[in-house]
């Protein structure tokens, strides 16, 4: 339902082809659609653009850690997110040769013990849909924001490619949640500092059978390895190759990757005609880098717009949803208040959020540079696992540990916007 005098999407139109609001959110990611909710939610007329005309897309990463659960319950909606279709997984191994090592166990970690493998686009759906409820939520498809406008050496909104032609959507302050590939990151002329990734991850589907593992975990070979994540009727595959090696792999026959994938996980033999072809598998060109500033005058950039994230530990959705709540935590009240949003307040969310963010990344290149690039480079028989490590992961304690880092990170955000129905 649209406020009096504004559209559809909750923009007070000043003219056919511009649209005023006090919060345009770019990108209809796990961080825009938490932000665009959280401030509907909390009173704040909000538009969401998206450049997608659905959330239907694959290959996204699936998965919910205990972090975001706390979040979707803090805001009434882990009921709901429960009834989607999900996996929930408890703990996480590596299989090295026969042996499958225990690494990772969420057990015992309160208040949740578990994190959820749930399709991104259902997540989104639910995001959207409670965000419908609200009469101060926007959210346009099939829009791309393609450059900012610019006045006083401040942000004031965004340009748009919409089905309708060229529109104009002016804003109090812009957040940009476009993805690693930022259009408004890049339009704001900010600088990324790249940490440097080994490998790439090759990302396909394969059938999964009844009598196949019922774990989600990783598998190292002799140069190779893979993680594979059960989705009960199909298993996702993560096959990790060394950086830039896409191309070459790619002018191979698929048989090349089959062979190497059945020989890393002999169950998957059966069903590995099923990889008919190179256009069944997507490459994630991994990377690792941040901004040194994720804010400009009138912009604030989350997620992995401010910050892609390695692969490793499947953190992305999580710190972007993260990011989302400090800066709904941040941004909610001076924008029902129609107070300036100015450098401190954009600044209150990067001090916020670049520890923890520092944290993860810091952890991810050390593991990529003691454990990935090592694990790649490895002829002959497979790495070993140390005996003093291997007699300490017996322990669940132990186990405990990476589960709680990645699961929960470190500074956890609690929502502090409340429900507000009034019109700000
Ligand atoms: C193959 C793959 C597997 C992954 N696996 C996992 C995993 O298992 N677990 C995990 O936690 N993370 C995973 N990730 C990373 C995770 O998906 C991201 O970290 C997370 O989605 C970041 O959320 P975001 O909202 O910041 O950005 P994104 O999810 O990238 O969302 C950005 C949105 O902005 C839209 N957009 C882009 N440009 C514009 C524009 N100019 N105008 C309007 N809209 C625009 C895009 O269409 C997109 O919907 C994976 C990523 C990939 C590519």
């Amino acid at each position: 339902m649209p406020l009096e005098g504004f559209d559809q999407a909750n923009t007070e139109m000043t003219s056919p082809s511009t649209s005023v609001t006090r919060c345009c959110i770019v990108g209809g990611g796990p961080a825009g659609m938490m932000l665009g909710y959280l401030l509907a939610r909390a009173g704040v007329p909000v538009v969401v653009l998206e450049k997608h005309a659905d959330f239907l897309r694959d290959f996204r990463g699936d998965t919910v850690h205990p972090s975001t659960l706390q979040v979707l319950e803090e805001i009434g909606l882990l009921g709901k997110f429960n009834r989607l279709p999900q996996r929930k997984v408890d703990h996480l191994g590596v299989r090295i040769g026969d042996r499958l090592q225990p690494v990772i166990d969420f057990r015992g970690l309160k208040p949740f013990n578990y994190l959820s493998l749930v399709p991104q686009w259902d997540f989104l759906d639910l995001l959207a849909d409670e965000g419908r409820r609200y009469p101060h939520f926007g959210l346009r498809m099939c829009h791309e924001a393609v450059g900012l406008i610019e006045a006083g050496g401040r942000v004031t909104g965004v340009r748009v490619r919409s089905p309708e032609g060229e529109v104009m959507v002016k804003a109090d302050v812009v957040v940009a949640c476009d993805g690693r590939h930022s259009t408004l990151c890049e339009a704001a002329g900010m600088t990324r500092r790249d940490y440097g990734a080994p490998m790439d991850v090759l990302w396909f589907r394969l059938p999964r059978k009844d009598t196949d593992p019922e774990e989600t975990f990783a598998i190292v070979g002799s140069g190779h390895m893979m993680v594979l994540l059960n989705r009960t009727e199909y298993w996702q595959a993560a096959y990790v190759v060394p950086k830039g090696s896409d191309e070459t792999l790619r002018a191979q026959p698929i048989d090349t990757l089959r062979d190497s994938v059945a020989k890393l996980a002999p169950f998957l033999a059966d069903f590995i005609r099923e990889l008919a072809s190179w256009d069944n598998v997507k490459t994630l060109v991994v990377r690792v880098d941040r901004l040194e500033h994720w804010y400009r005058p009138g912009l604030l950039l989350i997620g992995d717009a401010a910050h892609a994230m390695s692969p490793i530990g499947g953190v992305g959705i999580n710190l972007a949803i993260q990011d989302a709540v400090a800066a709904a935590n941040a941004l909610a009240p001076a924008l029902r208040e129609r107070k300036l949003i100015d450098d401190a307040l954009l600044r209150q969310v990067q001090h916020r959020r670049l520890p923890p963010t520092r944290f993860i990344q810091v952890l991810q290149v050390q593991i990529q540079k003691r454990l990935i690039t090592k694990a790649l480079a490895q002829s002959g028989e497979p790495p070993n696992v140390p005996a003093i490590l291997r007699w300490l992961l017996q322990f669940r304690v132990v186990r405990n540990i990476p589960a709680r880092l990645i699961g929960y990170g470190f500074r956890a955000e609690h929502v502090r916007t409340g429900e507000n129905l009034q019109q700000a």
